[in-house]
C-alpha cells in the first residue's frame, strides 16, 4: 500500500531524512517511535506530499507520488491524516467539518455526505455532537471529529501524527480506542505515537527512527522485549 524507497529530505543544509525505505502491506498498522526531532512527522509528510521529497520515491497503491504525472490530490484522497492539533474548522460544526471534503472535493450531494457523515459520527460515537461546533467539543472529542473527518474521504491509507499528544489523560483512551477499532477493521494505518502500549498492542510492526534514519523495525514484541541495537535500548529506557 505503501512503498517508500531511498527517500531523503532536506531543509536547506539540515538533512531530515536519510534513506528512509520501507514497505507498508495492506492492513499492516506501523508504530513510529523515535526521539523529538528524529524526523517522524516529516517522514509522514513526505508520504502524502505535504513536503517535497528531496530524492527518491514514495508510492501510494502503486503510484509514483513524487512524479511529475501524478495527480497530487488524487493521492491525497487515498491518503487520510490526522494531526497532534485536529486542525477542524473552528466556524464548521462536526457535521459540516465532516462533509466539506467529501462535497467539494468527491462531489457528493450534500444528502449523501451527511448520510455517510452521521456513520461515521456513530463510529466515533458522536452523533450527539453533530451540531456542535469544535469550541463546545472537549479535546478527545475534537480529535474523534478529525479523525472521522479523514474517514469521510474513504482513504487507503490512514496517517496519525502523536494524535493523543494534545490531550488530558484521561481522553487518551477514547481516541486510541476509536484507532485501535479502525486496525481491527483492516484499515492500512502508520501511527507515530509516544503510547507505547498502543504501538504494542495494536502495531505488526514498530519503527524506531534517530536522527533522520529508520534505526530498527521490528514486530513489537521483539522492538520492545529485546531490540537489537543500543540506540533502541537506549530511548526505550528513557520513556518505558
Ligand atoms: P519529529 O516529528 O520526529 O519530532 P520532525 O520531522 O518534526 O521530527 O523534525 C525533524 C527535523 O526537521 C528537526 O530538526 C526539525 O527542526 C526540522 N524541521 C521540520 N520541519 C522543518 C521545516 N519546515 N523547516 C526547517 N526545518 C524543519
Ligand atoms: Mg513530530
Amino acid at each position: 500500500m505503501i512503498k517508500v524507497e531511498g527517500l531523503y529530505k532536506n531543509f536547506g543544509d539540515l538533512e531530515v531524512l536519510k534513506d528512509i525505505n520501507n514497505i507498508v502491506e495492506s492492513g499492516e498498522v506501523v508504530g513510529v517511535i523515535g526521539p523529538s526531532g528524529s524526523g517522524k512527522s516529516t517522514m509522514l509528510r513526505c508520504i502524502n506530499r505535504l513536503e517535497e521529497i528531496t530524492a527518491g520515491q514514495v508510492y501510494i497503491d502503486d503510484i509514483p507520488i513524487n512524479d511529475p504525472q501524478t495527480d497530487i490530490n488524487q493521492i491525497r484522497q487515498k491518503v487520510g491524516m490526522v494531526f497532534q492539533q485536529f486542525n477542524l474548522f473552528p466556524h464548521k460544526t462536526a457535521l459540516e467539518n465532516i462533509t466539506l471534503a467529501p462535497i467539494k472535493v468527491k462531489n457528493m450531494s450534500k444528502s449523501e455526505a451527511e448520510k455517510v457523515a452521521y456513520d461515521l459520527l456513530d463510529k466515533v460515537g458522536l452523533r450527539d455532537k453533530a451540531n456542535s461546533y469544535p469550541n463546545q467539543l472537549s479535546g478527545g472529542q475534537k480529535q474523534r471529529i478529525a479523525i472521522a473527518r479523514a474517514l469521510a474521504m474513504q482513504p487507503k491509507v490512514m496517517l496519525f501524527d502523536e494524535p493523543t499528544s494534545a490531550l488530558d489523560p484521561e481522553m487518551v483512551g477514547e481516541v486510541l480506542e476509536v484507532m485501535g477499532a479502525l486496525a481491527e477493521e483492516g484499515m492500512t494505518m502508520v501511527v507515530v505515537t509516544h503510547e507505547m502500549g498502543f504501538a504494542r498492542e495494536v502495531g505488526d510492526r514498530v519503527i524506531f527512527m534517530d536522527e533522520g534514519r529508520i534505526v530498527e523495525d521490528a514486530p513489537p514484541e521483539k522492538l520492545f522485549d529485546s531490540p537489537n541495537e543500543e540506540r533502541t535500548k537506549e530511548f526505550l529506557s528513557k520513556v518505558l
